[in-house]
This record gives C-alpha cells, structure tokens and sequence, in this order.
C-alpha cells in the first residue's frame, strides 16, 4: 500500500518534471528576449529618442540577467530529496513577468506615433514573441499569462489610443490572437503533464513488468530459481556448448525419503529442511555462470556450463558435503540419521545425448541408479 501521501508525491514529481522543463527552456528564452530586443533597437535607432531606447533596452538586459541569475541558483541546487520544486515557480513566474512588463513597456514607450510601418514592425514583433513564449513558458502554471497578459494588454491599449479604424482592428486582432495564444498555453500545459505522468507510469509499469519476470523464474518456498528458469537456461546453454565446443553438465538431486521426514517432523519442518538445503545447494556452487534450481517437491537440479564430467563429479561431493554439513536430524531414514541427497551426473560429452532434453533425462536416469543402489550417494551415466 502507497499510503495517503501517493497522489502528493505523483504531483510534486509531476511539478518537478514541469519546473525543470521550463528552466530547461530558459536559456533559448533570454536569447531571444535580448536578441530580439536588440534588433528592435537597431531598426529603431533613428526614429525614436535615443535615451528612450537605450533605456529600455537597458532595462530588458538587467531583466534578463535577473533571469540567468535565478536559473543559475536553480542548475546549483542539489537534487537530492531535500529539492523543493515548489520553491522555484515564484522566481520563474517572476522572471516572465518581469520580461512582460518590459515588452508591454515597449508596446507604448516604442510605437512610433507616426510611422505607420514601425507600428506594424512592433505589432509582428510583440505578436511573435508572445506566441514564441507558449513552449517556453506554458510548463510552469500562470508563467505564460503573467508573461503574454502585459505585452497584449499595454499593446492593444496603445492601438485604442490612437483610435482610429485600422488601430482599433489591429488591437482586436491582438486581443483575439493573444485569447488564442493563452488557451493555446493551457493546453500545452495540459498535454506536457498527461505525457509526463503518461512516461511515469509506463517506466514504473516496465519496472513492474521486470520484477514480475523475474518472480514467475524464482521458487516461492525456497527462493532459488525454479524449473521454468531452469529449462530457459538449459536451452540456451546447451547451444552455447554446442557453439563453443565446450561440455555442460546437470546434477539432478532429490532427498532421500523425504515423505519420511515430513511423516515425522510435519509438513512445516519439511518446508524448514527445504528451504535449508536449497541454501546449502547454492553455497556449494562457486562459479558465476552455475545455477541450482527447485524442480518440483523434494526435487533439485545444476546446470554445470563448461563443465567436465569429473568437474560434475567434485560438484556433487561439495554439494553432499555441504548438506551433511546442515546436519539436519532425519530419523526416520533408513539410510543415516541425517537428511542426505541422491545425485544423478549427465554430460553432454555422453554419446545417447543429443538434446538438452534427452541430457536432463540422462541426469534422472542416473539420480534413479542412485537410489537403486542405497541413496546418499552421487552416480554418472556411463560415457
Ligand atoms: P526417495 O528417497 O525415493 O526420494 O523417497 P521420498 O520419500 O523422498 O520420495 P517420494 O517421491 O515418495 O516423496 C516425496 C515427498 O516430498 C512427498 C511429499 O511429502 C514431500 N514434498 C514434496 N514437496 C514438498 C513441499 O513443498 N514441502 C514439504 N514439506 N514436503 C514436500
Ligand atoms: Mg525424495
Ligand atoms: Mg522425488
């Protein structure tokens, strides 16, 4: 169970994903602020008073810097779970007022009163950058509108000054452009969250997905891998074997007169032995590509890569001596006084094995010649 604090913790991340967009985006927008703004005032240079222009312009730089200022604070903050994303819309959704303002500024103090071109020129400008500023503001809540409101508005309301008919429909135009550009930014907030909280939980489905994978190949009793990992394995290591020219090996091993012990000791204790000899099974093997699995009941099997009969051999020993080690009472066994195991060698060095099917039988043949010949002991199928 998540707990209470589940839907918090998807929004704060989802807000952590928006925050670092838009932060992300910050540098291409101070580019374009102040590059536009210096284009604005080139093309303005002669037409408007120099100390008016310069001041403005001087006034977008020192926003601007503002602006990389903040951004450079947020790139040093460590992410470490101590990283309050909350804390870095205000900074944000400051800095694009604060740019709002200085274009709105510029939609007054800039518009040429009489030439008419330079009107259109501030107009086209103002137009594009609040439609540019929709990718790159929209992540972050209220961000755009704090940013677009201020351009459009000081905009319109010059065109309204001037009040005759081809202002007054530049200004309605505006106001329906920068209608349009505001529900435009809602949606694409709308559409970055969906996506965001969309990759979200298809990566936390895939994770899930792998645990899953990896429980369905693992024995739930004892925790070693279980017949369908085992098999997997078998396949593709025999066609290594085959590949490489090299041997692979299985030991199948069962407890002997385990019906006994559980006859005895109940059910419970039986699953307790289980579990320890599965343990000790495992110890027993030292090589990275070697694995013991649960086939069924009582019953286990190695899969030896690279290895040779008498490999297999000295296996079967350390894991018996590994087991003996446990020792775990049995009393009821007619062998010894402790749980013991029978073990059947197959190779696939051996002639009458040609698949790894037939060299899995091969291995229950010979644990079969095992307990046919008094059980606690290890037996290889004839070469
Ligand atoms: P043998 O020496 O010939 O192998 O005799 P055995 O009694 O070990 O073999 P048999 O196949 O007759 O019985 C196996 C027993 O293993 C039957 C069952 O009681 C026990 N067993 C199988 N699976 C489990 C399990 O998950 N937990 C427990 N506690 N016992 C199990
Ligand atoms: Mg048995
Ligand atoms: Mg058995």
């Amino acid at each position: 169970m998540k707990g209470d604090d589940a839907p918090g913790t998807e929004e704060r991340n989802l807000l952590r994903a928006q925050i670092e967009q838009c932060y992300g985006q910050l540098p291409i927008a101070l580019a374009a602020n102040v590059l536009n703004g210096a284009i604005l005032t080139a093309v303005l240079w002669a037409t408007i008073e120099t100390v008016v222009l310069l001041g403005w312009f001087a006034l977008l730089v020192a926003v601007s810097l503002a602006r990389l200022h903040t951004l450079r604070t947020f790139r040093a903050a460590p992410r470490d779970g101590a990283f309050e994303p909350n804390r870095w819309k205000g900074p944000f959704r400051v800095g694009a007022f604060g740019a709002g303002l200085v274009w709105g500024l510029a939609g007054i103090v800039l518009f040429h009163p009489e030439s008419f071109p330079h009107q259109v020129l501030l107009a086209f400008l103002l137009g594009g950058m609040v439609a540019g500023a929709i990718p790159l503001l929209s992540a972050v809540r209220h961000a755009y509108p704090l940013f677009a409101i201020p351009v459009a508005l000081a905009s319109i309301t010059r065109m309204v000054m001037v009040g005759d008919t081809i202002h007054l429909t530049m200004g309605l135009i505006m106001g329906v452009f920068s209608l349009a550009m505001l529900a435009s930014s809602a949606q694409v907030r709308r559409i970055f969250r969906e996506s965001e909280s969309l990759r979200r939980r298809l990566s936390s489905s895939i994770e899930e997905s792998q645990v899953l994978e990896e429980l369905i190949r693992r024995d739930a009793l004892t925790g070693i891998p279980n017949r369908r990992l085992f098999e997997e394995q078998l396949q593709k290591e025999w066609r290594r074997a085959e590949r490489d020219g090299l041997p692979l090996a299985i030991i199948s091993a069962d407890i002997d007169h385990f019906k006994k012990y559980n006859d005895r000791y109940g059910h419970q204790a039986g699953d307790k032995c289980l579990i320890k000899v599965a343990q000790a099974m495992q110890h027993a093997l030292s090589r990275p590509g070697d694995i013991v699995a649960r086939m069924g009941g009582e019953e286990f099997a190695f899969l030896l890569p690279g290895t040779t009969p008498s490999g297999a051999q000295s296996v079967a020993e350390q894991v018996r001596r590994g087991i003996s080690g446990l020792n775990l009472p049995h009393e009821g066994s007619p062998v010894a006084p402790m749980v013991t195991v029978s073990m059947g060698i197959a190779s696939s060095g051996s002639q009458s094995v040609t698949s790894p099917a037939e060299l899995l039988h091969a291995s229950d043949v010979a644990l079969y010649e095992a307990k046919r010949r008094g059980r606690n002991q290890s037996v290889a199928i004839d070469q």
